[in-house]
């Protein structure tokens, strides 16, 4: 017997980088640069909040991760716009029939505060997802090991081109 479930694939993302030295990183989160702050190691521009809605999106749609995706290694993705990275992930997911129905994050962070650039955070990575992205920040709460860097956790709810009994039977 035949049941047609919706293909619909929940999918988890996490990001952290650590605070950098380097005075002339920018800090850039959700796609809006902070000009007054410290910025974060990385390769790309170290947006944790993109890195970790890639992941969450590859890992709902059974496509890998980010590392595969955009490899450190590849001189390219030097100081990437990660919202770009995001747009392109999005891209390819979309390729392969899948669509974003929504994605929360969770941004772990003292300074700055994020309600004051949500919406402008909010907008980026929607606009780049495809599809509507929510996010919430949370202070460290004195735990020192939390205050090392920035953390995102990303969670992304993604429907496929066909239900999996379909695809089982193909
Ligand atoms: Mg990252």
């Amino acid at each position: 017997m035949s049941v047609s479930i919706p293909n619909i694939r929940i999918g988890q993302g996490f990001d952290v980088h650590s605070w950098s030295e380097d005075p002339s990183r920018p800090l850039v989160l959700g796609g809006v640069e902070f000009a007054e702050s410290a910025g974060l190691v990385g390769h790309s521009d170290a947006d944790a909040i993109a890195h970790a809605v890639i992941d969450a999106m590859l890992g709902a749609a059974g496509a890998g991760d980010i590392g595969g995706l955009f490899p450190d290694t590849d001189p390219p993705f030097a100081g990437a716009n990660s919202i770009e990275l995001l747009r392109a992930a999005a891209q390819k997911l979309k390729a392969l029939g899948w669509m974003l129905i929504n994605a929360d994050c969770t941004v772990v962070l003292d300074a700055p505060k994020i309600a004051p650039h949500r919406a402008t955070m909010e907008h980026h990575l929607s606009e780049a997802a495809g599809g509507p992205v929510t996010l919430k920040g949370k202070r460290t709460e004195g735990v020192s090991s939390l205050g090392e860097g920035v953390q995102c956790f990303a969670s992304a709810l993604l429907i496929g081109p066909s239900s999996p009994s379909e695809s089982e039977s193909l």
